[in-house]
């Protein structure tokens, strides 16, 4: 076991504070990453507040790990001292069941281990994620970071990014697509990016209007504002896909309505009970309502690779991790462009002042 610091809410009023706890031993398959930098996804909010009715406390979050590995149990075979990794939202699964070994580990029949809020497969322990200087992750769930990539930026790839990108190969979005996407946090500048890469027609549908001209130099050709109401008037029925990343329940209705004929809307944010809609806005158009959760360890991969070879990074705000709190509070705001990644040198200077 070694000794590890980082930040934790004790409690779902309590803010984020420095934490003091131990990481496992490196087991068979192991690997140990000092984490460089970490990605502040909204997911991490939710847990830290309890938002999903599902934390257990303390909750330390951070899902978006990019770090250098720093040892590796000698049965591993896949790292080395040194190699530039990083570490999404999942730590653990069982290996065997047909959704892992088809490389959808996040859909494991008998539970996917998440990196923080979640009981480790072994010991029963609750996860402590990626605001902390190091993890020890089994080596199948660590991914490589491309060389080129720059890894503070790479990090909001291993949520943002994944999540975002599963859908749109799901879908095969590309030339042709009249695709939207709602929301313009971490999620949605991915989604937006990706889809411009892909070649869709993008629509940002955005709440801020100030935010239409980065939406523009993120690749959206069109901008949407969603408390205008004749233009989404104007805008039913155009789009063969809208990705939605509303971190909220809401009312689907007016995002229905934009749909086309046989299009889908892919639901990444509302994690929670939505409000009823009505079956005629389905039935209407053809239309569907889908989710997606993250996305699997070997699409991850290739996605940091495609990023690499495209040159797609994230757009980020470089925060200490004593500014954490802060952070929380302008991204209920919508005020983030477009995703804080944590420094996590802040955290050794604090060691080295205590
Ligand atoms: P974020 O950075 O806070 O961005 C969300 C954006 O949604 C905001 O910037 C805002 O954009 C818009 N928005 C916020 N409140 C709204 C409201 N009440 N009505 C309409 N629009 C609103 O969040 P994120 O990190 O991208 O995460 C988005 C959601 O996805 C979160 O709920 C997160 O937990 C979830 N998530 C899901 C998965 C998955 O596997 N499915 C993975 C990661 C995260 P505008 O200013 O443009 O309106
Ligand atoms: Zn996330």
């Amino acid at each position: 076991m070694t000794m590890a610091k980082g930040y934790a809410a004790q409690a779902a009023d309590a803010p984020l504070e420095p934490f003091h706890f131990e990481r496992r031993a490196l087991r068979p398959g192991d690997v140990a990453i000092d984490i460089l930098y970490c990605g502040v996804c909204h997911s991490d909010m939710h847990t830290a507040r309890n938002e999903w009715h599902n934390s257990r406390y303390p909750v330390l979050p951070g899902h978006e790990i990019v770090g250098r590995v720093a040892a590796v149990h000698p049965d591993a075979v896949k790292y080395k001292a040194g190699d530039m990794v990083a570490v999404g939202c999942m730590v653990d699964s069982c290996q065997q069941c047909r959704e892992c070994t088809a490389g959808y580990e996040q859909h494991c029949l008998r539970g996917a281990t998440l990196t923080y809020n979640s009981p480790d497969r072994v010991t029963s322990d609750i996860t402590f994620g990626g605001y902390s200087d190091h993890i020890v992750v089994r080596e199948e769930f660590v991914l490589r970071v491309p060389d080129g990539l720059d890894p503070m930026r790479a990090a909001p790839l291993l949520c943002a990014g994944i999540t975002t990108w599963s859908p749109l190969v799901r879908y095969k979005i590309g030339p042709g697509t009249r695709m939207a996407v709602a929301g313009l946090g971490g999620l949605g500048h991915m989604g937006v990016k990706f889809g411009a890469a892909l070649g869709a027609h993008v629509t940002m549908i955005t709440t801020s209007p100030e935010k239409g001209e980065d939406a523009r130099r993120l690749g959206a050709d069109e901008v949407l504002l969603s408390t205008d109401r004749e233009a989404m008037k104007a805008a039913r029925s155009s789009f063969n896909f809208i990705l939605n990343t509303i971190p909220v329940a809401h009312d689907l209705h007016p995002y229905l309505q934009l749909l086309a004929r046989e299009g889908n809307m892919v639901l990444v944010g509302a994690i929670e009970p939505l409000p009823p809609i009505h079956g005629g806005m389905l039935i209407g158009g053809d239309r569907s309502i889908a989710g997606s959760a993250i996305g699997g360890i070997p699409l991850t991969q290739s996605m940091l690779d495609f990023c690499a070879e495209k040159n797609i990074l994230p757009d980020c705000e470089v925060i200490p991790i004593q500014a954490i709190n802060e952070a929380y509070e302008r991204m209920l705001k919508s005020d983030v462009k477009y995703r804080f990644v944590i420094d996590m040198a802040s955290l050794a200077q604090e060691k080295a002042a205590a």
